[in-house]
C-alpha cells in the first residue's frame, strides 16, 4: 500500500493542483475570488474549467456535476458528459467556465416550500469555489449553492456561507478596538465527530422497517444489550477494522481529513472523526464522509446506518459539532490569551457565544430537529432537550470572580481585574469533561452535541454564527463609542455575565432535577421538532436573521415548512411501514405459530386427554389477543396516517404527528415485541435485535 501523503487529497483539485496546473495570472486571480470573494471574471472561469477537466480526465472522469445540498438533507447530484461531438464524427471532452459557474437542474422535485413561484420552476446552483472541487467514481464534483430564480436560498450551503459572512463581518469591528489591523478574516471552523452503526447487509435486508425507514419499528429487547459498557473503546473486530482501514483511504483520497476512530457505547456502534476544518469545507466534507461511510460498507458485506436511534433502548447515534473562531492571522479567539489584554477579548468572545446560545436557545434547538433526532434527544445518553453551557469549574471561577468583583485566586488585585490580571491558561482537563453538556466548553472550542447522526452540520453552525454575529454586533456598536475602552469591556463582560448566566449549567444534565432547575430558570424544553420548529419564525428570531441578511423572511417561512414536512412525511413513511409488516409478516408468523401450537394440543390429546397443555393453551390465548390487538392498532395507525392528508396546515399536521401517530406507534409496537419473546425464534420473520447488533464478527 502506497503512503498516505502520496495519495492523500489526490482526488481534490486543490491548492496545489490548481498551482501546477493554471497559468501565474488565473491562480492568482481565483485565489482572490476563493479568499476574497472576488468576482470571477468568464475568461479566467474557462481557464480554470479547461484545467479542471484535463485534470479530471487524466483521472479517469468522464462526467460532471455540481454537488449540492438541498433540504431534503442528502446532496443531490446531476451527471453530465464532458463529450462534445467532433466535426470528424468522434468526441472531444469539453468543459466551459459558463458550465463551471453556473448550473440549471431541473429542480422543480426538489422541497422549495412555494418559494419557487410555478411559472419558474428552475432553480440553478452556482459555484462554491471556497470548497474545492473533487472525483467521486468517475465524475468531477462541483460543490455549489443551489438557489431560485428569484436568488433565495434552495439549499443549506447558502445561508451557511452567508452566516459566516455576517460572523466575519461583527467579529472584525471587535477585533480592530482591540488594535489587530493586521487581521482581514474571521472564520468559524467545526471538527464533527460521527457516530454510526454497522450491521450484516444480510441481515439488514431482511428488515423493511430498516430499509424504508433507518430504523428498526420492532424488536424485543436481546438478553444482552449495552450493560456492560464493554464495547466503549473495546478492541475493534476484523472486520470492522477492515471497514474502517477501507473508509479512511476513500476519505484520505478525498481530502478529508479523518483522523481518529473508535467504538462506541454501544454494540455494534462506532465514531469516526476528523480533523476541523473551514465550517463550509467540514460540512462539504461531513455529506461526503456519510455517503463514502454507506459505500464502503457495502463492498464489506455491512450496511452503516446513520439514523439517529436504529434500536429502542440501545444508544442512539449523534454528532458533535466542535466549533470556534480564528483568525486569518491563525489566532484561536476561544483561546485565553498571554497576556491581560488579549484576555480581555478571548473573554469578550466567549461571552459573546454565551449571551448567544442563551438568546438563541430555541434556534440552536430547532437547528437539530428531525423525526430522528427527537427520540435521542432526552433519552438517558443524550443531552436533553434544553440548553445549557457547560464552562468548567476554573473557567466558571473567573467569571464568577468578575461577575461578583469578588477575590480571584490568580488575580494579583483584590478581585480579577481586565486589562491588569493574567487569566490561568485553560488545561483541557480529559477526566472531568462533562459528557453531560449539550454545549460545552472544552479548552479552545465548544462542543455542540445535540446534533444527529444524520443531521447536516450546516443547519446547526448557520444558527450559531448567526447568533454570536449578533453579540458581537452589539458589542460592538457600545465600544466603537466607547471613550474608556478597557473599563467599557470588563463592565461589558460583567454585564453580559449577569444577564445570560442562567444558561451555564456544571453540572449532570442527565438528572431529573436539572430539568426542573432549567424550568425554573426559564430556559426552554423543547421536546419535539413539532414544538420547536415553529419558533423559527418567532418575531426576534426573524429579526436577527435578516438583519444578519442570513435568511430573508420568505426563506425562513419556506424553511420551516419543508422542515415540518420532511417530519410529517418520514413519520407517515414509519407508521405505514408499521402498518405493512405487521400485516404481512408479525401476524402471519404469530398465526403460523399459533397452528403448531394447535396441532400439538391435538397431538397430545389425541395420545391421552391428561397430558398436559398448559404451555400451549396459556401461549394460545396470549398469541391470540395479541393478534385481534395488533390487526385492531394497525387499522387505527393506518385511519390516523389517513387524517393526516386532510389536515392542511403543516404546523397542525406535525402536532397531529406528535400527539396522535407516534403514540399509536408506540401501542403497536409494544404488542409485537411481546409476541417476539413468545414466538419460535426459527418462525419469527425479522432478524433480532440480538442478531443486528452482535452479528458482525
Ligand atoms: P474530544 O476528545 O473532545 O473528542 P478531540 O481533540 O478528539 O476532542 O477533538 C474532537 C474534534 O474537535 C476533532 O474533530 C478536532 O479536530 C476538533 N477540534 C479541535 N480543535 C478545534 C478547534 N479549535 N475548532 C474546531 N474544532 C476543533
Ligand atoms: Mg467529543
Amino acid at each position: 500500500m502506497a503512503n498516505v501523503a502520496d495519495y492523500f487529497g489526490s482526488m481534490v483539485f486543490d491548492d496545489k493542483v490548481m498551482k501546477e496546473r493554471l497559468d501565474g495570472k488565473i491562480y492568482q486571480k481565483l485565489r482572490k475570488t476563493i479568499d476574497e470573494g472576488e468576482q470571477l471574471s468568464i475568461s479566467v472561469a474557462n481557464a480554470v474549467a479547461v484545467a479542471m477537466k484535463d485534470w479530471a480526465v487524466e483521472k479517469g472522469a468522464t462526467h460532471y456535476t455540481h454537488w449540492f445540498q438541498p433540504l431534503t438533507g442528502i446532496t443531490a447530484e446531476k451527471h453530465d458528459s464532458f463529450i462534445s461531438p467532433s466535426p470528424d464524427g468522434r468526441v472531444i471532452m469539453e468543459f466551459s467556465g459558463k458550465e463551471l459557474i453556473k448550473g440549471e437542474p431541473d429542480a422543480s422535485s426538489f422541497p422549495s416550500g412555494g418559494l419557487r413561484a410555478t411559472f419558474e420552476a428552475r432553480g440553478y446552483t452556482a459555484w462554491d469555489p471556497t470548497s474545492y472541487a473533487f472525483i467521486k467514481g468517475k465524475t468531477l464534483c462541483i460543490p455549489t449553492a443551489f438557489c431560485s430564480y428569484g436568488s433565495d436560498a434552495l439549499d443549506k450551503k447558502t445561508p451557511l456561507l452567508r452566516s459566516m459572512q455576517a460572523l466575519n463581518i461583527q467579529a472584525l469591528r471587535v477585533l480592530k478596538l482591540f488594535g489587530n489591523e493586521d487581521v482581514t478574516k474571521v472564520v468559524t471552523s467545526v471538527g464533527p465527530e460521527q457516530e454510526y452503526f454497522l450491521v450484516p447487509r444480510e441481515l439488514y435486508a431482511k428488515r423493511k422497517d430498516l430499509i424504508y425507514t433507518g430504523r428498526t419499528l420492532f424488536g424485543a429487547r436481546p438478553p444482552k444489550g449495552q450493560e456492560l459498557d464493554d464495547h466503549y473503546f473495546g478492541t475493534i473486530k476484523p472486520r470492522v477494522l477492515a471497514y474502517m482501514e477501507d473508509l479512511n483511504d476513500e476519505l484520505w483520497k478525498l481530502g478529508i481529513l479523518a483522523k481518529t476512530q473508535h467504538n462506541e457505547v454501544a454494540p455494534a456502534q462506532h465514531e469516526l472523526a476528523p480533523i476541523y476544518t473551514t465550517t463550509n469545507v467540514a460540512t462539504d466534507n461531513n455529506q461526503l464522509t456519510m455517503e463514502i461511510m454507506q459505500k464502503v460498507a457495502e463492498k464489506h458485506g455491512l450496511v452503516c446506518l446513520l439514523h439517529e436511534k436504529p434500536f429502542k433502548g440501545v444508544n442512539g447515534s449523534g454528532k458533535h459539532n466542535n466549533w470556534s473562531i480564528g483568525t486569518n492571522t491563525g489566532v484561536n479567539l476561544l483561546t485565553p490569551g498571554e497576556t491581560p489584554f488579549e484576555n480581555a477579548q478571548f473573554l469578550l468572545f466567549l461571552v459573546a457565544v454565551i449571551k448567544a446560545v442563551d438568546e438563541y436557545q430555541d434556534l440552536l434547538r430547532l437547528s437539530v430537529a428531525t423525526a430522528g433526532n427527537d427520540h435521542r434527544l432526552g433519552a438517558n445518553e443524550a443531552p436533553p432537550a434544553v440548553i445549557s453551557i457547560f464552562l468548567g469549574d476554573e473557567l466558571a471561577g473567573v467569571l464568577d470572580a468578575i461577575e461578583n468583583e469578588t477575590e480571584y485566586a490568580g488575580a494579583k488585585q483584590k478581585y480579577m481585574k481586565l486589562g491588569v490580571d493574567v487569566l490561568p491558561q485553560f488545561r483541557r482537563d480529559t477526566t472531568d469533561r462533562n459528557r453531560t453538556s449539550p454545549f460545552a466548553f472544552t479548552g479552545n472550542k465548544f462542543e455542540f452535541r445535540m446534533l444527529g447522526s444524520s443531521n447536516s452540520i450546516a443547519c446547526c453552525n448557520m444558527m450559531l454564527n448567526s447568533a454570536v454575529a449578533e453579540s458581537l454586533k452589539q458589542f460592538a456598536d457600545i465600544l466603537e463609542k466607547s471613550e474608556d475602552f478597557e473599563n467599557d469591556v470588563h463592565n461589558l463582560i460583567r454585564d453580559t455575565i449577569k444577564a445570560h448566566e442562567r444558561i451555564i449549567f456544571n453540572g449532570n444534565g442527565y438528572d431529573d432535577a436539572w430539568i426542573e432547575e432549567a424550568e425554573k430558570r426559564g430556559l426552554s424544553n423543547l421536546k419535539t421538532t413539532a414544538d420547536a420548529m415553529p419558533h423559527l419564525l418567532d418575531e426576534k428570531n426573524v429579526k436577527m436573521l435578516t438583519s444578519h441578511k442570513v435568511f430573508t423572511e420568505a426563506e425562513l417561512e419556506s424553511r420551516m415548512e419543508i422542515m415540518l414536512e420532511n417530519y410529517v412525511k418520514q413519520v407517515n413513511i414509519e407508521a405505514l411501514t408499521m402498518v405493512d409488516m405487521t400485516g404481512k409478516q408479525i401476524i402471519p408468523a404469530i398465526e403460523t405459530y399459533l397452528g403448531k401450537l394447535l396441532k400439538n394440543v391435538s397431538m397430545k390429546k389425541a395420545i391421552s386427554e391428561n397430558i398436559s397443555c398448559a404451555y400451549e393453551t396459556a401461549n394460545i390465548e396470549k398469541l391470540s389477543a395479541a393478534c385481534d390487538e395488533m390487526s385492531a392498532n394497525a387499522g387505527i395507525l393506518e385511519r390516523l396516517a389517513d387524517h393526516l392528508n386532510h389536515i392542511d396546515d403543516i404546523v397542525e399536521q406535525a402536532n397531529f404527528v406528535r400527539d396522535e401517530i407516534l403514540p399509536q406507534m408506540e401501542t403497536l409496537r409494544d404488542y409485537a415485541d411481546a409476541a417476539e419473546a413468545v414466538v419460535d425464534a426459527e418462525l419469527w420473520p425479522l432478524p433480532t435485535y440480538g442478531e443486528l447488533l452482535f452479528g458482525v464478527r
